[in-house]
């Protein structure tokens, strides 16, 4: 047996593979120039031209363009009126931001277990959770993979409160048949160099209903009821502030480059497709690795490929796989601690281990391996050789 790295032998490749990467070419690099060049830096018509093109891509009626993923959730959870006192039931297996977009409106997240399989809340965890303070329920597509948001659009419909979907992972994903966007009530992604595709920093929201779309619009420009542009138009000085908003408008500049790279995200998205289905099935051959099951009635956007590693077909814990994997420079990395863990969420809450045995229990075994689409062919063998030098060489 090939002796590991990590114990002195010889890496599995000469360079870290990065467990996600941008990619920019010279289209984007021209789009963003001629922007430069133009007239509007910001709250320009670049803004109004990708904010179209990304809703024709997702099938929503309305999009507003903010300067993160996590912007996009604010506005999501102000648009659906989200108050001080209120409760949003929120998954513990995302990123931090989820769960602060709630209390950034005075309100308090409420976790709900995740089920052991996908890793995506659980709606029956989800429904025990409603309170009368309940005013909504925030699913994430762990991953990529949609929630599910039959039975969680069921639930909020029954209990009267809103669906927002945080898909920060699922930009092109699919729930039977229809792409992930206009399911929800509001749905937030993200366009942060890791994810499908970036503008720098931004995120998008995305929404059937009108009046939900005008209050983000509001709410990303002070909570003033006119841009710039469109005073520009109009000729006119006058504008209304009516809602305490934010400066979260996304420059011109990040929209030209957003619009260039939402051309590619079909090619991406199949090469993504393309390199998990590569993976899941050299795993079938390695019992210690077990990845997340896929639901037949959706189609992920493949942000991240997580697997479970089976800890009692190992001799060792996350941790040394984790630690062995890097030292064969394979970019692996670990989504997510379970937000109620952190240290503000503990003492913000009150919450403790055991909230969440399900998300707990995945935590310790889970690993993300490396996923983009221009990785090499090379780059998945080095992957799949390394992952079974390592588990084998730690087998029982
Ligand atoms: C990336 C991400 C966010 C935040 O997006 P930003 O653009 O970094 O603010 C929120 N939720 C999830 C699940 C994410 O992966």
């Amino acid at each position: 047996m090939a002796r590991l790295a990590i114990d002195g032998g010889k890496a599995v490749r000469p360079h870290m593979l990065p467990y996600s990467h941008h990619c920019v070419d010279e289209a984007d690099i021209t789009a963003v120039v001629e922007t430069l060049r133009s007239e509007w830096l910001t709250t320009g018509p670049m803004v109004r031209k990708y904010e179209e093109a990304f809703a024709q891509q997702v099938v929503a009626t309305h999009t507003v363009a903010v300067n993160s993923g996590t912007a996009a959730l604010h506005a999501a959870l102000f648009a659906v009126d989200i108050r001080p006192g209120d409760e949003v039931i929120t998954s513990p297996m995302t990123f931090a931001a989820t769960a602060n977009s709630i209390l950034y409106l005075g309100a308090r997240p409420v976790f709900a277990d995740v089920q052991p399989d996908t890793l995506n809340v659980d709606p029956k965890a989800v429904a025990a959770a409603i309170t009368p303070k309940t005013k909504a329920i925030l699913a994430v597509d762990y991953t990529g993979q949609p929630a599910d948001l039959q039975e969680l659009g069921s639930l909020a419909k029954s209990a009267g409160i809103a669906l927002i979907e945080d898909a920060a992972h699922a930009l092109g994903a699919t729930y039977r048949t229809r792409p992930v966007g206009g399911i929800s009530d509001v749905t937030a992604f993200s366009t942060h160099p890791v994810k499908h595709i970036t503008t720098g920093e931004g995120g998008m929201s995305a929404t059937n209903d009108t009046k939900l779309a005008q209050r983000m619009r509001w709410f990303r420009n002070h909570g003033i009821t006119s841009d710039h542009h469109q005073r520009a138009e109009e000729d006119s000085w006058f504008y209304e502030m009516i809602a305490l908003g934010y400066n979260y408008r996304l420059p011109d500049i990040n929209c030209a480059l957003g619009l260039s790279q939402l051309r590619k995200l079909g090619a991406w998205l199949a090469r993504r497709t393309e390199i998990a289905e590569q993976y899941s099935e050299a795993f079938k051959k390695m019992p210690a690795i077990q990845p997340l099951a896929q639901r037949s009635d959706r189609t992920s956007g493949w942000h991240l490929y997580v697997v479970q590693l089976d800890l009692d077909a190992l001799r060792v814990d996350r941790a040394q796989v984790f630690a062995a994997l890097r030292a064969e420079n394979i970019g692996v990395n670990v989504h997510y601690i379970p937000v109620h863990l952190h240290p503000f969420y503990r003492q913000k809450l009150g919450t403790a281990p055991g909230l969440c045995p399900v998300a707990e229990g995945a935590y310790e075994r889970i690993l993300t391996l490396p996923l983009f689409p221009t990785m090499s062919e090379a780059d998945v063998k080095d992957v799949v050789e390394a992952v079974l030098k390592v588990t084998s060489a730690f087998s029982i």
